[in-house]
């Protein structure tokens, strides 16, 4: 973990900001990322991983959304990948797609379509198995890192149920456009990716056709929410450093911005926030490096505890440090807009709280 921290760290170096702006991280910086272990590090060491646990991958991904959430938000699409592949398909295609997801191949995983946000139910992308090929049919929206994936993992309806499929994009039919001016990770890949009857081996269909979709989105959402939340803990940690620092160094009115009680309060909030946030990640990840069936509701919780207090969280870090603050790039300025997505995705805080609701109702004696 604590060289995989340090290769981040230098990967990322003080680019953050220049990438933000451009839109863009340079995609060998991304390779030489995938191909180290780090972008999927819960991987097994016998694919190429570095083997972490949860935990200690739930580190790794907090430092790495501290220093920039655009490189974090395609850690948290390839580990989601990679552990979709390990969660649905077989032996057959972990050795065919995990090495190569170790070795510097970038992925993305695609749920959300036009008509189908929050409620996947509605996804109309067809996966169909004709003969000893499979057929992807549709169009996806807002697919994190598409814009530098070499494959996408695709969920669909199948049937009467679901499946999910490993998409090359190099495929013929497959057409990947670029998401304009994200508000935030603007540097993250974000593209709308249209499959036009992509015909495929049939060994591209992850384990098996007509699947219950709730079961098959459930694991790797986890996963996704999980790696969210460690992000947000990052962006915590980040705009807590950053405010602490200019509260304690800017004067005004005579003594330290820290020394007037309603800019102490922000920072109490602050620690308030990482704490907790990072606490309840802790909880989730011990309950994944456990396999405990609590695993679902905890991944639900960190991921809306983080960001809620994420987003609040940065944008008081964007008073503390007023003008200071203000410019694009400022590390806070873009917590500020990263920090709102994470409200957005993966499970919108109204649908978090929704399935919150629902297992207090199911869990009442
Ligand atoms: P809608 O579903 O239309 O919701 C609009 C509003 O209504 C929200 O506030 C929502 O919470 C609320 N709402 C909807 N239904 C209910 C309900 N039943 N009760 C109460 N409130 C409700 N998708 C992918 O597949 N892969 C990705 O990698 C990916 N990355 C993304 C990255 C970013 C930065 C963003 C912004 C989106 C990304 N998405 C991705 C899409 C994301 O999953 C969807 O935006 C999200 O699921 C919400 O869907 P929607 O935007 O269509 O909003």
């Amino acid at each position: 973990g604590a060289s995989a921290a340090a290769a981040v760290a230098e990967a990322i170096g003080g680019h953050a900001a220049d990438w933000d702006r451009a839109g863009a991280v340079p995609i060998p910086v991304l390779r030489g990322l995938g191909a180290a272990g780090i972008l999927s590090a819960q991987v097994p060491a016998s694919y190429g991983g570095l083997g972490l646990s949860s935990a200690h991958n739930g580190e790794l991904t907090a430092h790495t959304g501290a220093l920039c959430g655009s490189v974090r938000s395609v850690m948290t699409s390839q580990g989601m990948a990679a552990w979709a592949i390990r969660r649905l398909g077989g032996p057959e295609q972990w050795k065919a797609h995990l090495p190569s997801l170790t070795g510097g191949a970038l992925a993305a995983v695609a749920f959300s379509e036009p008509e189908a946000g929050s409620d996947l139910g509605a996804m109309r992308t067809a996966i169909t198995v004709d003969g000893d090929s499979v057929v992807v049919d549709g169009a996806k929206v807002w697919v994190t890192a598409a814009a530098y994936a070499d494959l996408i993992v695709v969920f669909g309806a199948c049937g009467d149920g679901a499946a999910a499929a490993v998409v090359p994009t190099d495929t013929p039919g497959v057409r990947v456009r670029r998401v304009a001016h994200p508000m935030g990770c603007r540097a993250a890949g974000h593209a709308d990716v249209t499959f036009d009857r992509v015909r495929l081996p049939a060994d591209h269909l992850l384990g098996g056709s007509g699947r219950s979709l709730p079961l098959l989105v459930t694991s790797a959402l986890s996963y996704g929410r999980l790696s969210i939340a460690w992000g947000c803990a990052g962006i915590l940690r980040a705009c807590l450093a950053a405010a602490s620092a200019h509260a304690a160094s800017r004067r005004q009115f005579g003594k330290r911005l820290g020394d007037h009680q309603l800019v102490a309060r922000h920072l109490a909030e602050l620690v308030v926030a990482e704490r907790s946030a990072t606490r309840a990640c802790e909880h989730a990840s011990r309950c994944w490096d456990h396999s405990s069936p609590d695993l679902v509701i905890a991944a639900v919780l960190a991921k809306h505890t983080a960001a809620v207090q994420a987003a609040q969280g940065a944008a008081a870090a964007v008073q503390v440090l007023a003008s200071a603050g203000a410019g694009d790039g400022h590390v806070v300025a873009r917590a500020y807009r990263d920090a709102k997505l994470m409200e957005i995705i993966e499970g919108s805080n109204e649908i978090c709280q929704l399935i919150l609701a629902q297992h207090a109702l199911e869990t009442t004696t």
